[in-house]
Parts: structure tokens; sequence; C-alpha cells
């Protein structure tokens, strides 16, 4: 009797043990509050851009909005696999047009009554949105050392920089020239003297 009892004790023992075992998933690194404020904010910051870019499709069917909502939801979709990566809450509503963060919120707000106006107005909405996301990525860049996060930005501002292509020349072709906001003249100007790049997956 003592001796099944020891057994069965052994079995329960090596169970726990390999349990254990298997329960050492790899090592995520912890991020800074900053950096993961920081991809919280992106992750907002890219739903903006698809949210406004949606309601100016469906105002204006203009082929531009549609086409670069839907890479916004792939940046959108990039935040999130390094938000579930590093365990951190999803800020993002399923709802269009609501934010978490407040700035955004209001900014969103805005940006949509200015693209309410006429087509213009929501080439110029695009161009501002495009100007804003690379200087903030420009800032996230800075306050990270993580190489999954820093290809991630990288990514993301590749694809803002076609953006802002398409919109830059979509204003000028209506005689409008559009005057950098957030980021350098230098910056936008070789943004704008550069061909669409391919900027991976
Ligand atoms: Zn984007
Ligand atoms: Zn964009």
């Amino acid at each position: 009797m003592k001796k099944v009892f020891f057994i069965s004790m052994l079995i329960i023992t090596l169970f726990m043990v390999s349990c254990s075992e298997t329960d050492d998933s790899p090592e995520v690194e912890t991020l800074s509050q900053t950096e993961i404020d920081d991809l919280k904010f992106l992750r907002e910051e890219e739903k903006l851009a698809r949210d406004v870019y949606l309601f100016s499709y469906d105002k204006y069917t203009q082929d531009i909005f549609n086409n670069i909502s839907q890479s916004e939801q792939q940046h959108m979709d990039s935040i999130l696999t390094l938000l579930n990566r590093y365990n951190i809450d999803d800020p993002a509503s399923t709802e269009r047009g609501v934010f978490i963060n407040q700035t955004l919120q209001n900014l969103y707000n805005d940006l949509i009554i200015q693209s309410d106006v006429s087509l213009l107005e929501a080439l110029k909405v695009g161009a501002t949105i495009e100007d804003l996301d690379i200087n903030d990525i420009d800032d996230f860049e800075d306050r990270t050392d993580k190489t999954d996060i820093l290809n991630t930005y990288d990514k993301l501002k590749c694809g803002s920089r076609n953006h802002m292509r398409n919109y830059y020349q979509q204003l000028i072709n209506d005689d409008f020239i559009y005057i950098v906001q957030f980021i350098s003249i230098t910056e936008l100007t070789e943004i704008i003297n550069n061909s669409n790049e391919q900027c991976g997956n």
C-alpha cells in the first residue's frame, strides 16, 4: 500500500515538474512606461487616420481614401501584434470615430469637420495626418531600442511617406501646395522628391 502511495506521489511530482517546465515560455522583454504609452498612442493614431479616411471615402468616393484607409488598417494590425507580444491592453475601440486618448478624440473631431467642407479640405487633412504621423514616429524611435518595435516603426513611416506622396500629388493637381506643419521642410522635400517605396509586411 505504502509503495503504491509512493509511486503515485512520484508520478504527481514528475507531472508537476514537467508542467512547470512547459510553462517556461521564452522571456518577453519588459518595456518602459514610455514605450508602452507610445505603442498605445500609435495604435489609436493609426485608427484616427483610418477612420478619417473612411469618412472621406464615404463622402467623396475617391479611391485614394479607400486605398490609404486599408493601409492604415494594416498599420493598426502591426501595432496590435506588438501590444499582444508585450501583453499590453489594446486601447482601440471597435467603434469608428471613438478614442480613449482625449487629444486624439479632439483631433479626430476637428479633422472630420474640416474634411466635411470639401474634397480639397479632405485631401489637406490627409497630408496633415501623414505629416503628424511621421513626426510622432520620429520621436517614438528615439525612445526605444527594441528591434521589433523599431522595425514596425520603420515600416509604418515608410507607408506614411507613400501616403504623403499621394496626398501631396493630388493637392498639386488641384493647384494647392501643402505647407508642412510638423516635420521639417527638408524631410518633406526628400519625401516628395522620391518615388513610392515597397514597405514590406
Ligand atoms: Zn499609418
Ligand atoms: Zn498614413
